[in-house]
């Protein structure tokens, strides 16, 4: 009888994306060489109600930010379907989604441990660890409060230690803003789509009139 064919190990990296940078690249990649992932899958979210506190910047360029960034890595591809669902992203849509197209597909939802700690007190977590695997990316030094695991089937999520990366966009998008370099934070290509673009512009400050 003939082997089962092995399914194939998608890994799915949902984010703002707002640049993109090289820590979610080599978290993703950190990731795939790990658990063997045969694809990685980013998905820049829609508007995210996480975030709804700042601008965020339209889907379609952090869309365009995201393709450029994988473009040259044969195993990363780019998904729409938050950006074309459009309103805020909630995981188990983006889990459910990529999963119909997929079905046979064993999916790896990859996150930061920050974002992890807040999806383990979301109402439809439990089947969100139906969908996925859960990989949570820390720092070296990093220790998660392991009260939480006591919510969630302790097999269903994967802690991974990865290389110290301390870049966020927040810092990217500031930096930008002040007229500092973010060469090598983020991808060659990205630099130069925030400047043709002019995303993140430098905030001229009204004369403060008490000074
Ligand atoms: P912001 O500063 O606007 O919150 P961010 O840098 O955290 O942006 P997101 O788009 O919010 O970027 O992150 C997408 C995913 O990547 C999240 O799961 C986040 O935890 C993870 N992530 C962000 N920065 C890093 C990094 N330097 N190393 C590993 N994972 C990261
Ligand atoms: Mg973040």
């Amino acid at each position: 009888m003939p082997d089962q064919p092995r399914r194939r190990r998608v890994g799915v990296m949902g984010g703002t994306f707002d640049p993109i940078h090289h820590g979610h690249l080599v978290a993703a990649s950190e990731v795939q060489g790990v658990f063997g992932l045969d694809e990685v899958i980013f998905v820049p979210t829609g508007a995210p109600w996480q975030k709804a506190d700042r601008d965020v910047s339209p889907p379609e360029h952090r869309y365009l930010m995201t393709v450029i960034a994988t473009a040259a890595n044969p195993r990363f591809t780019v998904s729409r379907v938050d950006v074309d669902r459009g309103g805020p992203t909630y995981t188990i849509d983006t889990l459910r989604d990529i999963k119909a197209a997929r079905p046979d597909d064993e999916l790896f939802f990859i996150t930061g441990a920050d974002a992890l700690t807040e999806i383990f007190t979301w109402r439809d977590a439990g089947q969100l660890f139906e969908l996925a695997q859960f990989i949570g990316c820390t720092r070296p030094g990093y220790t998660m409060d392991t009260d939480l695991f006591d919510e969630i089937p302790a097999e269903r999520v994967t802690m991974l230690e990865i290389p110290a990366l301390a870049i966020s966009s927040t810092d990217c998008r500031d930096r930008h803003r002040r007229g500092e370099p973010i060469w090598y934070l983020v991808p060659d290509g990205v630099v130069q789509y925030i400047g043709k673009h002019g995303l993140y512009p430098q905030h001229l400050e009204a004369p403060n009139s008490e000074a």
